[in-house]
């Protein structure tokens, strides 16, 4: 489902160049739960934007559900953002000024879905996700966990086969960083591939797969399950 090799990414700041990526080869098939770990500024966030298609790598190849997107242009990579992947951020990134219900519908305004299926759809999820009772409620109405479920719900909404999470539980305490754990695990087990970025053993320990970055290359790869 994920195939990249030899990505690289570096950026440029003022008159120097940061070498971030600096070739990294990763197969990841379908359904499988990986940790992607490794310490601060090793650049596991630069490789999830890209794996998310919110970057672009500087060379290399991404072969994506069969289809090369290193080499496509934003138009192309956007309707994938939308339609294939799920992304969770650390910090939930929803709108304030919106209900939850209308936040997790967003991603199919862009995916052309009418009113009246959006709003089923949006409210399944919230379901699934253990918010049926707070559809109406703004993010600052909600506890940081509901507002991170909200974020989950959101990514799961159209329905991607790939859900990526830098750091879901980064600003949750460890009791609410389990529940959303324990949504991960459940919607691994309903067939979905979710990668997610921590810095913690027992939230990595959640998933099937462990790979360590260190300065840009993969240090470990390992199958915990
Ligand atoms: P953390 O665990 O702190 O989130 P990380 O592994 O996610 O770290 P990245 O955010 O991928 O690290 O950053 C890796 C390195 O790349 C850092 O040194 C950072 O400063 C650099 N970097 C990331 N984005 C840019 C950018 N847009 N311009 C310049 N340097 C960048
Ligand atoms: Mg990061």
């Amino acid at each position: 489902i994920i195939k990249i090799s030899d990505i690289k990414r570096d950026f440029a700041l003022g008159s120097e160049i940061v070498y971030v990526l600096k070739g990294v080869d990763l197969e990841i098939e379908k359904g499988e739960y990986v940790a992607l770990m490794g310490p601060s500024g090793s650049g596991k966030s630069t490789l999830m934007n890209i794996l998310g298609c919110l970057d672009t790598p500087t060379s290399g190849n991404y072969t994506l559900n069969g289809k090369d997107v290193s080499e496509m242009d934003e138009k192309s990579l956007a309707e994938i953002r939308n339609k294939e992947i799920g992304f969770v951020f650390q910090t939930f990134n929803l709108l304030p000024r919106t209900t939850a219900l209308d936040n997790v519908a967003l991603p199919m305004i862009y995916a052309g879905k009418s009113k009246s299926e959006r709003n089923e759809r949006a409210a399944e999820v919230l379901e699934q996700v253990g918010l049926g009772d707070r559809m109406d409620h703004h993010p600052n109405q909600l506890s940081g966990g509901q507002r991170q479920r909200v974020a989950v719900a959101r990514a799961l909404v159209n329905h991607p086969s790939i859900i990526l999470a830098d750091e879901p539980t980064g600003n949750l305490d460890s009791k609410t960083s389990v529940e959303i754990m324990m949504l991960f695990d459940e919607i691994h087990a309903k067939g979905n591939t979710v990668i997610l970025v921590t810095h913690e053993e027992d939230i990595a320990a959640h998933a099937h797969r462990i790979i360590r970055l260190r300065d840009g290359v993969v240090e470990s790869d390992n199958r915990i399950k």
